[in-house]
C-alpha cells in the first residue's frame, strides 16, 4: 500500500516561487504523470516528493506521514532518473545490487532479489557486463533495476525515456506498462512529452509555471480541458 498526497506545497528558491501551491491526492498502485514544458517545475516536485529537496511550505505525505520526518533508508520509494547514473566499473548485477549492499542486505539474498528484477527486465544474460557494453535502451532498464531491487511502494521516474530514441521509447512505454501491473506499485513518471502522458497515465497532472493547470485522465484532458493552455498541449482543439 502505498499512497501520496501534497497540500499546498510551495517552493521557492531565493525570491522565485517555482512550485505556486500544489494539491494532489495519488491512490494505491496509480500510475500518475507529471507534464508540462520544460521549466515548469517537474523534476523540483519529484524532489520534494522523494525528499531529496525540502517543500518551502506545505505537506508531502506518504501513507499519511511526513516525507521529511522519514529517514533517507526508510522512505518507502525509489527514483529513477533520466542520467541513469550506472556506475562505469562496477557489472550490471553490482549496479543493481548497489543499494541493497548498502542496506547490508547478504549476498545471496541481494543475488536473489537482482536476478528477480534481472527477469522482469530481460536482463539476465547482461548481468557480467559493464555499463558500456550497453545500448542506451539496456542502460535505462539497469537503472530501472535498480529501483525494482528495493521493492519500493512508490516509483518516482524523471523523463526516464528522454535520452532514448523514438522507437526505443515506444518499446519503453510499454515496458513500463507492463512492470506497473507486474509490480502492483504507484508510479510517479514526469515527462514533457505528451503522448508519453496520453499513453501511460491512469491521471495527468498538467503543469505551467509551477501551477496544477489540470487534474484528470487522459480521456478527461483530451475531451474537457478546462483552459486554452491544456487544450493546446494535449492536442485537442478548441
Ligand atoms: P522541469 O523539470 O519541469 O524542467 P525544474 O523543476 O527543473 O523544471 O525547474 C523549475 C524551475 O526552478 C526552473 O525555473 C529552474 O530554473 C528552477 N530551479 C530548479 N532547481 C533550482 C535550484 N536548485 N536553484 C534555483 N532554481 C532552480
Ligand atoms: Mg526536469
Amino acid at each position: 500500500m502505498a499512497t501520496l498526497e501534497l497540500k499546498n506545497v510551495i517552493k521557492e528558491f531565493d525570491d522565485t516561487r517555482v512550485i505556486q501551491g500544489v494539491d494532489l491526492e495519488v491512490n494505491d498502485r496509480e500510475f500518475v504523470v507529471f507534464v508540462g514544458p520544460s521549466g515548469c517545475g517537474k523534476s523540483t516536485l519529484l524532489r520534494m516528493i522523494a525528499g531529496l529537496e525540502s517543500a518551502s511550505s506545505g505537506d508531502i505525505l506518504i501513507d499519511g506521514k511526513r516525507v521529511n520526518d522519514v529517514g533517507p533508508a526508510d522512505r518507502d520509494l525509489a527514483m529513477v532518473f533520466q542520467s541513469y547514473a550506472l556506475y562505469p566499473h562496477m557489472t550490471v548485477e553490482d549496479n543493481m545490487g548497489f543499494s541493497l549492499r548498502l542496506a547490508k542486505v547478504p549476498k545471496e539474498e541481494r543475488r536473489k532479489k537482482v536476478e528477480e528484477a534481472a527477469r522482469i527486465l530481460q536482463l539476465e544474460p547482461l548481468l557480467d557486463r559493464k555499463p558500456k557494453a550497453l545500448s542506451g535502451g539496456q542502460r535505462q532498464r539497469v537503472a530501472i533495476g535498480r529501483a525494482i531491487v528495493r521493492n519500493p511502494g512508490i516509483f518516482l521516474f524523471d523523463e526516464p525515456l528522454s535520452n532514448l530514441d523514438a522507437a526505443l521509447r515506444v518499446k519503453m512505454r510499454v515496458e513500463l506498462a507492463r512492470l506497473h501491473d507486474e509490480l502492483d506499485a504507484t508510479m510517479i513518471y514526469v515527462t514533457h512529452d505528451q503522448i508519453e502522458a496520453m499513453t501511460m497515465a491512469d491521471k495527468i497532472v498538467v503543469l505551467q509555471d509551477g501551477i496544477v493547470e489540470q487534474i484528470g485522465s487522459p480521456m478527461e484532458l483530451y475531451h474537457h480541458p478546462r483552459n486554452r493552455f491544456v487544450a493546446g498541449f494535449i492536442g485537442s482543439p478548441k
